[in-house]
């Protein structure tokens, strides 16, 4: 494929998706034409015979089509192109200014209408955005969008004029898993990873933008008490068919070893939207799991692994007991996404909108087991590390001199890095435009001031 910047016709008509379909086309239009009128292929057109498909997608083949095309009358290229459905023919009609005037109206006003519904616009969207690498399909608007209006899931980096279509948050997202408002996960971002799983790193973005850690301090005030939490998220694609599957780890750190005390903080847990802490089956966990820490001796080489029949994620949930913090309370999630091609995807719609289906029980155990141990077995940090790794930041409240602060207690460190909120150059604009401010007061009050005669 040749990857162009820019809607540049000329480029386009010899990219080779385009060339295959103008020859398929060509080949098929042909055959019935002249089955019909019992006539000897015309010579021009024999050059397509006796090539296979998969010659025919070769780009580095002579550009021939182009120059072919230019040869055949403009009734044969429109009975080439009602061979062709609705998204073939609008890319079709953009190999070059002749096809386009002569094909495009007939097509394009089309691809407005009801082609969104029968899925021919997603078609030739989707068809020209493997051309353009720093555009995407967006499924909530049916439009093209610049990659870089996304932003990545954590607060900082974020584009100066995000997506109105994220911003409304149509397609769901990932908030009753990870609890943590900071951390936005939608579609979009699924999307763009598996884009660049599937058509390599000039597409999409990549599994480490969306890494994020971040410490939490509450309840010093509150009657419960002083609660610290981790969140931490890691990405890998995994599997076949690949999917974009995450681990999320939460610890809820309690300061104290009192067991009435600590179950009561421990309330704040949070699994999903079924499996809260203090009711049902989830506080009997936490209260035995507390329970078994106080009285055994060292740490089980394995927890046990549980499941959300729900939402379809297999988690495991452990007491650790910090050196100075008293017991935390640590919870290991695995979701499998599913493979990002359309938020009508089931897997993604039952963990997007888990509020809607929730007594919707899924029984496919071997799904949720399978999404773990495809997670663990990818390149990375297994799990035992990344719960050490998250140990030490908590360990004498490290993630504080690690991590960026970010509001009202919180430190953060998204894609592996320490951001800043203000640059210099936001500074820089900020600092001209309090001293525009100054001056046009001043200039505003010296001509109030001739006004009056002083
Ligand atoms: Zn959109
Ligand atoms: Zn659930």
């Amino acid at each position: 494929m040749v990857p162009v910047t820019s809607l540049n016709l000329a480029d386009y008509a010899s990219t080779a998706i385009h060339k295959t379909l103008f020859k398929q086309a060509v080949l098929r239009s042909l055959r019935s034409q002249v089955q019909a009128a019992q006539m000897p292929l015309p010579n021009t057109l024999l050059w397509f015979r006796h090539r296979s498909v998969n010659d025919l997608a070769d780009a580095n083949q002579p550009d021939a089509t182009a120059s072919c095309l230019r040869t055949l009358p403009s009734e044969l290229l429109q009975m080439i192109a009602l061979q062709l459905s609705l998204s073939d023919a609008a890319s079709f009609a953009l190999i070059n200014r002749r096809l386009s005037m002569l094909i495009g109206p007939t097509y394009w006003p089309r691809l407005r209408t009801s082609a969104v519904i029968q899925g021919h616009r997603e078609q030739f969207l989707n068809t020209l955005a493997r051309d353009l690498p720093s555009w995407f399909y967006c499924h909530s608007c049916s439009h093209l969008h610049p990659r870089d209006r996304v932003g990545p899931p954590g607060p900082f980096n974020q584009p100066s004029k995000p997506l109105w279509c994220l911003q409304t948050n149509s397609g769901g997202d990932l908030w009753p898993y990870v609890h943590v408002y900071s951390y936005t996960f939608n579609f979009h971002h699924l999307q763009l990873v598996m884009l660049r799983h599937y058509l390599g790193p000039g597409y999409g973005i990549s599994t480490d933008e969306l890494s994020f850690i971040q410490v939490s301090e509450s309840g010093k005030s509150e009657p419960r008490g002083r609660i610290t939490t981790l969140l931490s998220v890691e990405a890998r694609v995994c599997g076949k068919p690949a999917r974009l599957c995450l681990r999320l780890q939460t610890w809820a750190v309690l300061h104290t070893r009192l067991p009435d005390l600590a179950l009561e903080r421990s309330k704040c847990v949070w699994v999903c939207h079924h499996l809260v802490a203090d009711e049902g089956e989830m506080f009997q966990l936490i209260e035995s799991s507390l329970n078994e820490n106080s009285t055994r001796s060292e740490r089980p080489r394995e927890p046990k692994c549980h499941r959300c029949r729900r939402c379809n994620f297999n988690f495991q949930l452990e007491v650790l007991d910090t050196v100075s913090d008293g017991p935390a309370i640590v919870i290991t999630k695995w979701l499998d996404l599913g493979s990002g091609l359309t938020p009508m995807d089931p897997k993604w719609r039952i963990l997007a909108s888990a509020f809607q289906d929730g007594d919707n029980r899924n029984e496919q155990v071997s799904e949720a087991e399978k999404c773990k141990m495809d997670f663990e077995k990818e390149e990375g940090m297994m799990q035992q590390a990344v719960t050490l790794r998250n140990a030490s930041y908590l360990s004498d409240q490290r993630y504080k001199d690690t991590m960026s602060k970010w509001l009202f207690g919180e430190w953060t460190l998204q894609a592996g890095q320490r951001m800043h909120l203000c640059h210099w150059s936001d500074i820089l604009l900020l600092s001209l435009g309090l001293l525009g401010l100054m001056l046009c007061a001043v200039i505003w009050q010296s001509a109030c001031c001739e006004n009056q005669g002083y």
